[in-house]
């Protein structure tokens, strides 16, 4: 399978599951990890990746995409650029500059705090949030808390590979499209 669009979403699906190594006890006992260094390796299953993670993102018309420190930055500008949008950052706390937003929420392993930039997205304008696993929801939710603080609207959310289990989804009240879903 590669990129060239004759794929079925299942075969390109199994193609990227295949290029997700999964590590156990990683970074504490009891989580599997889901590592996306070899899928982004790969050159075909990256193209695969980002067609499939596009696709859906462009399914919401945003004006602009918010992806998350630090996956999501590694496929929120691809898209970006692919879809001819601007992208947003949120960071962890202290690396962003101008004057921020803060939330502070709880992920699966741990608590923390993002960030966003107070004048980085129009008042009303249509925003994408771009993730690489939607766990428990913690991350995506504070991210959307952020956009909504700025008088954004979260149209949807991506994320390249959903945990099924842990029910993020339910703790988000935006859609959410995830390529794979484990
Ligand atoms: P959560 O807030 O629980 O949805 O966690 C989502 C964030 O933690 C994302 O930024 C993921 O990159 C990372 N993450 C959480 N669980 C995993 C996992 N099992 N494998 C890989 N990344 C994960």
């Amino acid at each position: 399978v590669a990129g060239d669009g004759s794929a079925s979403p299942e075969e390109r699906a199994d193609y990227l599951r295949a290029n997700i190594r999964e590590v156990e006890d990683f970074p504490s006992p009891g989580i599997l990890f889901r590592d996306v260094t070899p899928l982004l390796k790969n050159a075909a299953s990256l193209q695969v990746a980002l067609d499939l993670m596009t696709e859906a993102t462009q399914a919401f018309s945003p004006d602009c995409i918010v992806g998350i420190e630090s996956r999501g930055f590694l496929f929120g500008v691809p898209v970006a650029d692919r879809l001819r949008i601007g992208f947003v950052p949120v960071r962890k706390p202290g690396k962003l500059p101008w004057t921020v937003h803060r939330q502070a929420y709880g992920l699966e392993y741990g608590s923390d705090v993002l960030e966003l930039h107070v004048d980085s997205l129009e008042a009303g304008s249509r925003v994408v949030v771009i993730d690489d696993v939607l766990a428990t929801g913690g991350t995506a939710h504070a991210a959307c808390q952020l956009v909504e603080r700025c008088g954004a609207v979260v149209a949807g959310v991506v994320v390249l590979v959903e945990l099924a289990g842990l029910q993020g989804r339910a703790k988000l009240n935006v859609p959410v499209t995830a390529p794979l879903v484990y």
